[in-house]
């Protein structure tokens, strides 16, 4: 059977929940990364039977495996030492991207993925419109919504089977003007555009894999709540 390795879950309204729903009903078995602040609220929830694991066509499915992924850290060297101070990151491990990558190799071999799906984003100052953006502000929505994808692709890549593919989610706002999409958000969408122009060269080149974004609606998950406040 096919794997399916979703990056960006964390409850089950967003994106990523449904795209790994509607795998896991095309039979994938599907392993998601989930953000390390969220991280235990998630478990809660799939302890407590609280999320919907409803496929379409009627039966349950479950996730296989929930991996700790903070991708704005590619290994255990960039987690700043602050970290192990931080409440939300208490008990958690091996959550950089590096080491999920090797995670994965360790629970399932390789090649082992062949479905990988990048539906994370974040921007601190996303409420700023561009023209009053911090320059740490800027840079960390591009970490964490844009490298995130140059990272996975580079050490996720090695682990895909040829003919495997790689999708993320982009919004309209990287190609035209949407006020209210600050912090360098709009950015952020545009480099992940371009670059995944790029990595599917590359990656077709080097792993045989296709790699593509979606641009997609406008929906109200919780990461999209949070600009509109
Ligand atoms: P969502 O809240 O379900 O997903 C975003 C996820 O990113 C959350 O689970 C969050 O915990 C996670 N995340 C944040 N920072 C992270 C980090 N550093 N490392 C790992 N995970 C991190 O919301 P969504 O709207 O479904 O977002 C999924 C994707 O879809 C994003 O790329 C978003 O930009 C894109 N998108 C959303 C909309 C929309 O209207 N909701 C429209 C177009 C594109």
């Amino acid at each position: 059977g096919k794997r399916a390795f979703v990056a960006g879950v964390a409850d089950d309204n967003g994106y990523g929940w449904a795209i790994a729903r509607a795998l896991a009903g095309a039979g994938a078995s599907v392993c998601v990364g989930t953000w390390p602040p969220v991280l235990g609220i998630f478990q809660r929830l799939r302890e407590k039977g609280r999320l919907d694991f409803s496929l379409e066509q009627g039966g349950e499915w479950d996730i296989e495996k929930v991996y700790p992924l903070d991708a704005l850290y590619d290994t255990l060297d960039d987690v700043p030492t602050e970290l192990a101070d931080d409440k939300r990151y208490r008990g958690v491990e091996k959550f950089s991207i590096q080491e999920v990558a090797d995670a994965l190799e360790a629970d399932h071999g390789s090649p082992c993925i062949d479905v990988l799906v990048h539906s994370l984003a974040n921007g601190p100052e996303v409420s700023k419109p561009l023209v009053e953006t911090s320059r740490a502000g800027y840079l960390a929505a591009l970490s964490a919504s844009a490298y995130s994808l140059v990272s996975m692709v580079q050490r996720m890549g090695p682990l895909m089977r040829p003919g495997g593919a790689v999708v993320s989610l982009s919004y309209l706002a990287g190609e035209r003007v949407i006020p209210g999409y600050g912090g360098g958000m709009s950015s952020a969408k545009s480099a992940l555009e371009g670059d995944t122009r790029t990595l599917a060269y590359e990656a077709g080149r080097r792993y045989g894999i296709r790699v593509n974004t979606i641009s997609a609606g406008p929906l109200a998950s919780r990461a999209a709540k949070a600009i509109g406040s």
